[in-house]
């Protein structure tokens, strides 16, 4: 089971210095590996792998001495980046397979280049945490980390990222460790089951008649950064104020994902907590979050409206919240389950009649047994008998005893 924490790194002025000069060599290496296959390709037609850019790595310090690594960079860091261009070359071609029409992969800017990468996998070394809790980079030293979550004792860590957040004197760093842990025993069962529907009026409706709203961060904060960016482009290209106006920006861009993703852990943590199986909708966040640009938009869609939901998807950060329940849930030993999203609004969870007349804005009212309820908690407790069906449990009886029964017997 692997886990991943995330914590704030507070590099001394010299240690900076290095992690500075390890991001630009990074970023260089990175823009000559893709014009190395670029170059391959269009003038021999030869395709490079990471395998043939990997062995060539040593030749290019030789041959290029813009080129060469900072002292003391890890070797494998130097290869990761390659790996990183390879990963992005691997993305480029399977969306042309599947015939969509992704961009080439693009040259990095110095100033957007913010991530390295250490292991502690193999014999690679590079990272280890000292007696003293500090963080030993290979070529940095040992860095001060706010550990404000303990990793456990137990895991084994694997990768270490290191990204800087803005550049120049704001910079900050933060550090996610990647960490292997093994897997916990499942607690005690609670008998208890949720369908959970996951909306744009609010972040998620249970079957249980609980209603939550997200923290809302996006649309409270969209103004804020409207007229941030308006500000931004505003100002003159390179001058001081423009880069206070871009941090500015960065900085608000930077507390709405920090809210979002703490409600997403409180809601997945309580969710966990109380249920055995958790039914959820499956959800296509990264296609609808894409045809945002108008790629994607499906035909006969108004795109205006389209943009709206899909913004509202991003916003509500629903893959953060699946994401978060999904691991969770396994070191819980807890079911998630997701079933077919198809007409969840038009079912009712009473009768099981499909109508979309039945359906009337915030209400849903069974044209067939004149069952009346909130019509995302009806959804959410659609979604539930679907998880239930699929589980191969039958319908539970009235009463509580059946369900968990039911529920008991797969558990
Ligand atoms: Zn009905």
């Amino acid at each position: 089971m692997h886990r991943t924490y995330r914590y704030r790194l507070y590099p001394t002025r010299r240690q900076r210095e290095a992690l500075e000069s390890q991001l630009r060599f990074a970023c260089s290496l990175y823009n000559a590996a893709l014009e190395q296959r670029r170059d391959a390709y269009r003038r021999l037609g030869k395709s490079l792998g990471y395998g043939d850019q990997s062995a060539e790595l040593t030749e290019l310090r030789r041959s290029a001495p813009e080129l060469c690594p900072p002292e003391g960079m890890n070797y494998w860091s130097a290869q990761e980046v390659l790996r990183r261009l390879d990963r992005a070359f691997g993305a480029f071609f399977h969306r042309l397979r599947r015939g969509e029409k992704p961009g080439y992969p693009r040259f990095r800017s110095h100033r957007r280049f913010n991530t390295l990468a250490w292991t502690q996998k193999g014999n690679a070394g590079g990272v280890e945490v000292t007696e003293q809790g500090r963080l030993r980079l290979q070529g940095i030293g040992c860095v001060k980390v706010k550990w404000h979550r303990p990793i456990p004792a137990e895991a084994t860590l694997g990768e270490v990222r290191v990204t800087r957040k803005e550049t120049g004197a704001r910079a900050r760093y933060h550090v996610s460790v990647t960490a292997k842990l093994p897997i916990p025993e499942p607690r005690p069962g609670t008998g208890a089951a949720v369908g959970i529907d996951m909306g744009v009026r609010r972040l998620v409706s249970l079957s249980t008649g609980e209603l939550v709203c997200g923290p809302r961060a996006g649309r409270a904060n969209a103004k804020r950064l409207r007229r941030g960016s308006r500000k931004l482009a505003r100002r003159k290209r390179g001058s001081a104020r423009r880069a206070k106006a871009a941090a500015q920006l960065a900085r608000h861009r930077e507390r709405e994902a920090n809210r979002r993703r703490d409600a997403a852990h409180k809601l997945s943590r309580t969710l966990v907590e109380r249920f055995d199986l958790i039914a959820v909708e499956r959800l296509r966040v990264a296609n609808m979050v894409r045809s945002a640009s108008g790629t994607l938009a499906a035909p006969g869609a108004n795109v205006a409206q389209k943009r709206a939901l899909n913004r509202e998807i991003a916003d509500q950060g629903w893959g953060q919240l699946l994401s978060y329940l999904a691991y969770k849930a396994e070191e819980a030993g807890r079911r998630v389950v997701a079933v077919e999203p198809a007409d969840t609004s038009r079912t009712c969870c009473g009768c099981g009649a499909v109508d979309a007349r039945s359906r009337a804005g915030p209400r849903f009212r069974c044209l067939a047994c004149g069952h009346a309820e909130d019509a995302d908690v009806n959804a959410a407790k659609v979604i539930l008998a679907r998880a239930r069906a699929r589980e191969g449990i039958e319908r539970p009886g009235r009463g509580r005893q059946a369900a968990t029964a039911a529920l008991a017997a797969v558990v």
